[in-house]
């Protein structure tokens, strides 16, 4: 049943659902996708660093900020760095991932989780997803390393390449969490570590645990752009004590201590989140629990708004609590897809496809993939809304 009498959708429909979302958003001339709030403590956390001058790499928010994610995540630990992608490669680098071998992933993910990737000179095997998550299905993984892997001496090797396959790296699309559970039953039987992208699904919850905390390492962004920002940031969880002094100690140049000297053990980075941004970080926390309802709250309004029209709303997966970090529509073909997302933007409604997919790109071109059915078929009817939080 659709309120509108038409399965044929025509601009005119779209006019529609674009003055709801601008309702929505109390008319406003433009409606970013998804822009950052700073409604707390945000200023005077930034004037105290300055005052007391305590405004790098050192210092009482980064701490603080650490002991919030980690509480608010149930991760034994957390390192703060200076954004997701740096998360991502420290914890593939302290995961034992070197160049030569394979990362499993998805196709359908920022490119940063390929550069990542690419840092340890490793590279990505690109894996279907799942309809109701749009993350990377447990059943594809399960097929692919069933049929294309073997065991020597304990490690997982691609029988076409030969490579070590060295870790697995599934995305949390858009808030959505992915089939945790059965992925990291798979990945025991074949020894390979799990690293969870969850850049994008601060608040998201699977079976009641956060995630980011089912894998071995799991990592956030904190960009301006994610549900909580601290600027830019990132942050590693884990709950072995081993990895979290491995990734401090790798993102603060594998300075050893020592009250004078300058001493250095390995070749390490300077991917230490600086305090100013975790000062902010801090003041974004004071408030999640604001955010995540909002973007709950939005999440319901489309959702009953679209359900009586033609177009799917995604919801969260079962057995998930989605952050709803971006709420996204399916539509029925690429063609309907892209005249909405014309139309919208046009009107100064920012809709956005997803990313051009991880193996169409000239970097990630050659690299394996199987069967990406439903990856191909959902990167040409996905349609992403603005999602910001409102307390209007
Ligand atoms: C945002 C994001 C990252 C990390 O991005 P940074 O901008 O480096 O913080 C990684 N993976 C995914 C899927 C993301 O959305």
């Amino acid at each position: 049943m659709t309120i509108f009498g038409d399965t044929n959708l025509t601009s005119t429909t779209y006019k529609k659902h674009i003055s709801f979302i601008k309702e929505i958003f109390n008319d406003q001339a433009f409606i970013p996708l998804h822009e950052p709030k700073f409604r707390g403590n945000e200023k005077r956390y930034l004037e105290d660093c300055i005052d007391t001058s305590y405004v790098s790499s050192v210092g009482k928010y980064v701490d603080n900020f650490e002991d919030i994610v980690s509480e608010f995540t149930n991760s034994k630990f957390a390192i703060a760095t200076v954004n997701g992608t740096s998360a991502l490669h420290l914890a593939l680098e302290i995961a034992g991932v070197v160049e030569g071998d394979e990362v499993i992933t998805q196709a359908m993910t920022f490119v940063g989780t390929c550069n990542a990737i690419s840092y340890c000179g490793a590279k990505p095997i690109f894996i279907d997803i799942s309809k109701e998550t749009l993350g990377l299905s447990a059943s594809a993984l399960e097929e692919f390393l069933s049929k294309n892997t073997k065991k020597v001496n304990g490690e997982c090797i691609n029988k076409i390449s030969g490579s070590k396959i060295s870790a697995i790296v599934p995305m949390h699309t858009f808030g959505h969490p992915v089939e945790i559970s059965a992925i990291i039953e798979i990945s025991k039987l074949y020894g390979i570590p799990v690293i969870e992208d969850a850049a994008e699904a601060l608040g998201s919850y699977y079976k009641k645990q956060h995630v980011g905390t089912f894998g071995d390492i799991g990592i956030l962004s904190f960009n301006g752009n994610k549900i909580v920002t601290t600027g830019g940031g990132g942050m590693i969880l884990c709950k072995d004590p081993a990895l979290a002094v491995k990734a401090k100690h790798l993102s603060t140049t594998a300075k050893v201590k020592h009250d004078y000297l300058f001493l250095h053990d390995e070749i390490g980075y300077n991917y230490r989140m600086p305090n100013i941004n975790a000062a902010i970080g801090c003041a974004q926390m004071e408030n999640i629990s604001n955010t995540l309802n909002e973007h709950k709250e939005l999440a319901i309004k489309y959702e009953d708004y679209f359900s009586r029209t033609n177009i799917t709303f995604i919801k969260q997966p079962t057995n998930a609590e989605s952050n709803y970090w971006l709420n996204t529509i399916l539509m029925d073909s690429e063609s309907e897809r892209d005249l909405f997302l014309n139309e919208a933007n046009k009107l100064g409604v920012m809709l956005r496809p997803p990313w051009t997919l991880m193996n169409k790109l000239d970097m990630f071109k050659d690299c394996y993939d199987l069967n990406l059915e439903n990856t191909i078929n959902l990167s040409k009817r996905i349609l992403n809304l603005p999602s910001s939080s409102s307390d209007t």
